[in-house]
């Protein structure tokens, strides 16, 4: 690959990351700096600045770093999440990871060890969706707390801090995220009236519609 090559795709890639990024403060799962999102590059990784609104970010802001966190591009700091970033790439064949405070979500990780299993969109996420123990933001510890939780999943929850998915594209990880500030915000939906208490599928239910998920939305065999 040529300088020039690998600098356009990384320009495109910036472009993706900050139209991710932007999306989570614009559909309410983050509120001003909070969160952050990250991109494979080839083999970098690219991840939003520390502490600077979505909506100033410029071409001329990209941030890469390598996979040991060495920054090789850009002037502004990288994310203070970055242990936690460059963990999950470490680890899993992840194209790109989100990380927000949606509220619902944050919610459900100061009440339960793991998210009920509520609704079957579970199986997007690899089964029912644990709760990585409470460390300071931005530190190794809270990174090893979140990569446990994560074993066999794409996503979990922060205690009493927020979310963490990951997938193959922006889009799939941003997607991740959605599906589970949703299906938190239903828990606590129909967990909320007294006297009642949801029901909720078991893990057996919840493996067939593993099974039946790996077909959806994929075109129909030709016979
Ligand atoms: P950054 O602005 O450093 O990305 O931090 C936001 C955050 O969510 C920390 O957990
Ligand atoms: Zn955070």
């Amino acid at each position: 690959m040529t300088d020039e090559v690998r600098q356009d795709a990384i320009g495109r890639a910036w472009e993706d990351l900050v139209a991710t990024a932007r999306r989570t403060a614009a559909e309410g799962l983050v509120v001003g700096t909070s969160g952050n999102v990250s991109v494979r590059a080839g083999g970098l990784v690219l991840v939003t600045p520390s502490g600077v609104p979505y909506d100033r970010l410029t071409p001329e802001d990209a941030v890469a770093v390598d996979l040991d966190g060495n920054q090789v591009l850009g002037d502004l700091a990288p994310t203070s999440e970055l242990p936690l970033h460059l963990q999950v790439y470490r680890n899993t064949h992840a194209g790109a990871v989100v990380h927000t405070h949606a509220v619902h979500a944050t919610a459900v990780s100061t009440l339960v060890p793991e998210v009920p299993l509520i609704h079957y969109m579970a199986a997007a996420l690899g089964g029912p969706v644990r709760v990585a123990a409470y460390a300071l933001y931005g530190t190794d510890e809270l990174a090893a707390n979140m990569l446990r939780a994560l074993r066999d999943r794409t996503g979990c929850l922060l205690q009493n801090h927020g979310t963490v998915t990951y997938g193959d594209s922006l889009d799939q990880a941003y997607d991740r995220t959605a599906q589970l500030e949703w299906m938190c915000r239903l828990w606590l939906t129909a967990a909320a009236l007294p006297g009642y208490s949801p029901s909720l599928l078991s893990r057996s239910q919840l493996r067939e519609v593993e099974e039946k998920l790996q077909g959806y939305g994929r075109p129909r065999p030709s016979t």
